[in-house]
């Protein structure tokens, strides 16, 4: 499909280019000088130093954990459901102390199609998922580390990063109480 004429014409100025490369350059310098003056205007030493992020800044996501120690999470499936990059793979078990009750047996965020929207901290009906660890160094060297997996996003905060590969592998530590991994995880 052709792409419409614009309406406008433009001058012999504008379409020489030259006065409006003039007039970007005057911009660009402006602010250059208004930054040097400024009193106010530094450089964060980073990593040394870090930006302090504002409180709303969307980092890496965490899973939050009850006060027994169980995650949060009840497996409801609002998260991938409401995720627009469709980056969310849950695997959900039913919890043997309580039927009526499920877990995320895994719980994966492709980091590499997240697109940090937030909707999913806003769908969970559980306060199960945030993302307020204004951690921004969010890279790996291979596809699979981006993957972030239960284990790796309940830990977040301690530090701990577990190894390549424990996506999609059942946490026995993470599980609520009485679930051992060897049971048969019922759909
Ligand atoms: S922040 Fe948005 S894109 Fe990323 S996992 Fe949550 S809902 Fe999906
Ligand atoms: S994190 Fe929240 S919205 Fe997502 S499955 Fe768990 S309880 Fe449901």
């Amino acid at each position: 499909m052709a792409l419409p004429k614009p309406n406008k014409t433009l001058t012999l100025s504008e379409s020489s280019y030259i006065v409006e490369v003039l007039k970007g350059m005057a911009l660009t310098m402006s602010h250059v000088i208004k930054n040097l003056l400024n009193q106010d205007f530094r450089t964060i030493e980073y990593p040394d130093e870090r930006k302090p992020m504002t409180a709303r800044y969307r980092g890496a996501h965490r899973l939050l954990l009850r006060p027994d120690g169980g995650i949060k999470c009840v497996a409801c499936m609002c998260c991938p459901t409401v995720c627009p990059a469709n980056c969310i793979t849950i695997v959900a078990g039913e919890n043997p102390d309580d039927p009526a009750e499920k877990f995320p047996v895994s719980f994966d965020i492709d980091m590499l199609r997240c697109i940090y929207c937030g909707f999913c901290v806003e769908a969970c009906p559980k306060d199960a998922i945030r993302m307020d660890t204004k951690i921004y160094e969010i890279n790996a060297y291979n596809r699979q580390d981006m993957v972030h997996s239960k284990a790796y996003m309940v830990n977040l905060m301690d530090g701990l990063k577990p190894e390549a590969g424990a996506a999609y592998h059942v946490d026995k530590n993470l599980a609520p109480a009485g679930y051992t991994a060897e049971a048969p995880v019922r759909p």
